[in-house]
């Protein structure tokens, strides 16, 4: 399994908000390579599938609910030990707890609503970019 590689969404919130750009910045000037990219809308089925593994968790309605409000940007990204230096830099689930300077201090609201994904193992990363991308849009 390749560890140069992770996937992404800049979620609902932070495309309503217009934070994509400064977002991307942020990880471009992290040092990581965007290998695929897109503006996308997942579907009920599809978030349902795509977080199914907290499907018996109390938020899991409100989850579905706003990861199909609108807009994501879906990307995958490469850097030398991707999975884990972006989890670094998007900072903890719950911004409250956050590091400074993080993408999740600095743009989301809630644990709910908290700005971007980033794949928790090297495993997810490539079935969630397998999930959302073809492999004639992976470069
Ligand atoms: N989430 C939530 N309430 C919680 C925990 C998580 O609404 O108490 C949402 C939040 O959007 C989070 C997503 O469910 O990003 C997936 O949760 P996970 O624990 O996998 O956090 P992540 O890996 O995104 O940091
Ligand atoms: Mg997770």
């Amino acid at each position: 399994m390749r560890t140069d590689r992770t996937f992404t969404m800049l979620k609902p919130d932070s495309v309503e908000k217009g934070h994509i750009g400064a977002i991307l910045e942020k990880i471009t000037s992290a040092g990581f390579k965007i290998v695929a990219m897109k503006l996308t809308q997942m579907t009920t089925a599809d978030a349902e599938e795509f977080y199914a593994i907290h499907k018996e968790r109390p938020f899991f309605g409100e989850l579905v609910t706003y990861m199909t409000r609108g807009p994501i940007v879906a990307a995958i990204l490469e850097k030398d030990n991707a999975v884990e230096d972006f989890r670094t830099l998007i900072g903890a689930t719950n911004p409250d707890e956050a590091a400074e300077g993080t993408i999740r201090k600095l743009y989301a609201a809630s644990i709910g609503e908290n700005a971007v994904h980033g794949s928790d193992s090297d495993e997810n990363a490539a079935i969630e970019g397998a999930f959302h991308f073809a492999g004639r849009e992976i470069f």
